[in-house]
């Protein structure tokens, strides 16, 4: 846009408009080789009525928020709302929201035609709230407009001798008003700083809003190669929406700054305080005490990065999570910190200084109203004893600006009225979600990103339009709750047909901004289908993107899908079973073959038959998902406590000789002996309390004890001529033919029969693997090596039947409708190929080939199923390689299988 700006005051409709004239002027002026130039007066219709007005010498001043909010708070004591309507600082806004847009449509917001009681109140408050703003010497911010006239009507303020006024497509009644004004006083002109022809227009419809950034952004670094970046403009009707996934996809793309130091892109949007870590963090210690002393409120301060108290060991802290989880403690400082210190762990010499800073400051939290001052009085003594903010980068440091600010703020204008705590962070919060935050680049640089009122009179080269949906533009139908309908009848928005008018004249201006203009939508969101908006054109184009399968050029400069897509594509090459390159290289390093030579348990052989590739990640790289903390009783816990108790039962009944068939009552007290023994440590929690009425029963249940049925179990296998020689018998050097590798591990239980020989029970209180997995499929060693190991021990006991068969099974303890006794018959009949498998499995591993390639030795129909919902699958190039088919059904499979 070039324009002779020379001579009078150019008016804009926005400050990004001044800025992009004077921008043009001066480059104008650098190539027209001029070394120097007088500054032209271009100013956005704002920042004149500020500077004509504070030049005046006024005796009153547009109030600022704060005041405002002060005032409206102030007055609702007074003329409290009809209901349902609830003080506070909604309200407040809303009322001064009303005021404004009333005075700029210029409606009285004093009083009019008799209404309904909520316009009568609204009225009222704010005749009340103009006369308190007047006694302190304010006024609304959007009576400004008005003031100036009348005070060049008066002679304080020169009118200017020649006015060029741009931008204003669509301009409210007091403007209006105020461009009359200055026809009569000035020699004003109207600049159409347009294009006279609308451009050529494409549209291109994408299935999803993520696509249809996607493609943008494509299209985007497509049109750098050859146009300026500054005359290309993206117009957002939604900023907030799109603004951010816009602004991270366009830096995965282009970088952060070029080198000249411009920038790529400029969106002006900026984000508001209250949306920034810093200032979420800098509440933490408030919200804390006001949320109920929350555990997860503590963990988040004491983790946080902003404050420096014991940064260094933070992350320990972390544990500490898992402590309260277990032992089921949700919030209460003093709860919190007991549960800590009983565990006498390291975390809980780091949580010592937190917790007793908290506490000081608990005592000195006032419960009642006090001053705003106060409270910022108080959180600062707070973040000082914290160690409050720790500055990382240039966003901290700039958050952390803006928050002395609103600190500022809150001392100078707000410092009338008594707040409580919740009120204060209320209050607090509201202001800072009005302080815009934006890092300092020129605006006027790189690609222009904008929504579509800051868009008002730029021109660009090319121009994209996006979300070109029904409730993007037009825009919704404006609420304005607190107006009748004849207010709403006259404010732009508060109709379906004032918002379409706005929609048309803007739209009308967008296809007049550029030589080409492309417009994109969105067809779905989720699963709600989009309608496109009313100036939709009949034919668009259909697209769809997938940057994994098909990546466009642009797409490939990202560093991360180039990488992750050569990897794809290398590993598609080399077939499925071929590992990758740098598995392929991979050697076992010493540690690994050391780990390896102490013997694999049947867990772990369990877990490399699964896949080569998570046994190197989990068991020999030590990388593991963190478990989920369940609230006590976990699984694991409740299965090893069960283990402990069935093993101590069954050495303690054969050491004092009780009968389990004929002497029910001794075996009954000895169980529960057992039980409250295992469980003397968690007698007080909930959890553990009723997981022992579910095993031991009670005299109010409905149903019995888990452990009266598996006495009853027990002693109908003892009836059939077993006995119980031992339990927990550990084997560590059990050889497996032409495995490199010895296999260990621990027996739950061996038993003996005369006529049947040998049992080892393996003890189950989870889902039992199925005889497919056992004997078929080759997924689940541990009852094959069991056998093995059995054989074993046998042949090395004294005084037994010579050659006694052996047998291996489970006591399946889950539930009362999940309890059985179940030998295996068909584990020792596949022994053969089980040695077979574990010494296959055993060379890969010595010879360092972790592949990723799930069930290298098992019959499994679907291996790669395993992959879709392997936790190390964002490790491992298999999972980005392929569509993996969905996991089989285990439960179903198991079901057949029995
Ligand atoms: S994603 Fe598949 S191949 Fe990769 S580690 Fe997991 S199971 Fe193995």
């Amino acid at each position: 846009m070039s324009m002779n700006l020379a001579g009078g005051l150019w008016l804009t409709s926005t400050g990004r408009l001044a800025r992009r004239l004077l921008h043009d002027f001066r480059r104008a002026r650098i190539q027209g080789e001029r070394s120097a130039w007088e500054r032209p007066d271009v100013a956005s219709l704002k920042v004149w009525l500020d500077r004509e007005w504070n030049e005046s010498w006024p005796e009153t001043l547009p109030a600022p928020d704060l005041r405002r909010m002060g005032a409206w708070s102030a007055v609702m004591e007074d003329t409290p709302p009809p209901e349902p309507l609830e003080k506070g600082v909604s309200l407040c806004r809303l009322l001064d929201e009303t005021y404004g847009i009333l005075v700029r449509h210029g409606i009285d917001p004093h009083s009019g035609p008799p209404s309904t009681p909520l316009v009568e109140w609204r009225r009222i408050a704010s005749r009340r709230f103009s006369s308190r703003l007047a006694d302190q010497g304010y006024f609304h911010p959007e009576e400004l407009i008005s003031h100036v006239p009348e005070a060049m009507r008066q002679q304080a303020i020169t009118p200017p001798t020649d006015c060029s006024v741009l931008g204003f497509e669509f301009p409210s009644p007091r403007e209006k008003d105020l461009f009359s004004f200055l026809q009569k006083v000035s020699n004003v002109s109207f600049i159409q700083p347009q294009r006279s022809v609308p451009g050529h227009v494409t549209a291109t419809a994408l299935p999803t809003p993520e696509q249809e950034t996607t493609y943008l952004c494509g299209r985007l670094v497509e049109d750098a190669r050859h146009i300026p970046l500054h005359r290309i403009g993206v117009i957002v009707p939604n900023v907030e929406t799109y603004g951010p996934t816009l602004s991270s996809n366009l830096e995965d793309l282009l970088g952060n700054t070029p080198q000249t130091g411009e920038n790529w892109f400029n969106i002006t949007l900026g984000s508001p305080l209250s949306r920034l870590p810093l200032f979420t963090a800098s509440l933490l210690p408030l919200r804390f005490f006001l949320e109920g002393e929350k555990r997860e409120t503590l963990l988040s301060l004491v983790l946080s990065t902003y404050y420096g108290l014991r940064r260094e060991e933070r992350h320990s802290a972390a544990r500490a999570d898992r402590t309260w989880l277990k032992k089921g403690v949700s919030s209460g400082l003093d709860e919190l910190r007991r549960c800590i210190e009983s565990t006498r762990s390291k975390e809980n010499d780091l949580l010592r200084d937190w917790f007793e800073r908290l506490k000081e400051l608990r005592n000195s939290m006032p419960s009642g109203g006090r001053a705003p001052s106060s409270w910022i009085d108080l959180l600062s003594r707070t973040w000082e004893i914290f160690g409050f903010p720790v500055l990382a980068d240039e966003q901290d440091r700039l958050a952390w600006r803006h928050l002395s600010t609103v600190i500022q703020e809150f001392r100078t204008d707000m410092n009338d009225r008594a707040m409580s705590a919740a009120e204060f962070v209320e209050w607090f919060t509201h202001r800072a979600s009005l302080e815009r935050t934006q890092p300092e680049r020129p605006e006027d640089a790189g690609i222009q990103i904008m929504g579509i009122i800051e868009a008002r009179g730029l021109e660009f080269d090319k121009l994209y339009l996006l979300d070109m949906n029904d409730h993007s533009l037009p825009q919704p139908v404006r609420p304005l709750p607190l107006m009748d309908g004849s207010e709403r009848a006259r404010v732009q928005g508060g109709t379906a047909e004032s918002q379409f008018e706005f929609a048309r004249v803007v739209f009308n201006r967008i296809l007049h901004s550029a030589p080409s203009i492309e417009l994109l939508r969105a067809e779905q969101d989720g699963t709600k289908p989009l309608t496109p908006s009313p100036f939709w054109p009949e034919e668009p184009v259909h697209r769809t993107i997938n940057i994994w399968t098909d990546p466009d050029p642009s797409w490939l400069r990202a560093s991360w899908l180039r990488a992750a897509w050569e990897r794809a594509a290398d590993s598609g090459n080399n077939g499925d079973d071929t590992p990758s390159r740098a598995d392929r290289t991979l050697s076992p390093p010493s540690v690994l073959h050391k780990k390896l030579s102490r013997g694999l348990s049947p867990s772990r052989l369990k877990t490399a038959l699964s896949c080569p590739f998570i046994f190197l990640v989990k068991e020999m790289l030590g990388v593991e998902p963190l478990e989920e903390a369940e609230a006590p009783p976990s699984r694991r816990e409740r299965g090893e406590r069960l283990h402990r108790i069935f093993a101590s039962f069954s050495d303690m009944a054969r050491k004092s000789g009780i009968d389990l068939v004929e002497n029910r009552d001794d075996a009954r007290q000895l169980i529960e002996r057992c039980v409250s023994k295992e469980f003397a440590d968690v007698a007080d929690h909930p959890g553990w309390r009723l997981e022992a009425r579910r095993l031991l029963g009670s005299a109010d249940a409905a149903f019995p004890g888990i452990f009266e049925q598996w006495l009853d179990l027990e002693a109908e296998h003892r009836s059939k001529g077993w006995r119980c020689l031992t339990e927990e018998c550990s084997f560590t050097n059990l050889t497996v033919q032409e495995c490199p590798f010895p296999v260990r591990g621990i027996m739950d239980r061996i038993d003996f029969n005369e006529q049947e020989g040998w049992l080892c029970l393996d003890y189950k209180t989870g889902r039992l693997p199925s005889r497919g997995d056992l004997c078929s499929r080759f997924t689940e060693p541990q009852l094959a090596v069991y056998f093995m190991a059995l054989r074993e021990w046998a042949s090395s006991q004294k005084n037994t039947i010579d050659n006694a068969p052996c047998a291996a099974g489970y006591i399946h303890v889950k539930s009362l409708n999940a309890m059985e006794y179940r030998i295996v018959p068909c584990v020792g009949e596949s022994l053969d190929r089980w040695r077979e498998i574990i010494a296959d499995m055993g060379r890969l591993l010595a010879d360092g080939r972790f592949d990723p390639r799930p069930y290298p030795f098992s019959n499994v129909k679907k291996p790669d199923a395993l992959c879709s919902e392997c936790p190390f699958r964002t490790t491992c190039v298999r999972g980005l390689s392929r569509d993996l088919p969905a996991a089989e059904n285990g439960d179903e499979e198991a079901d057949r299988d029995h």
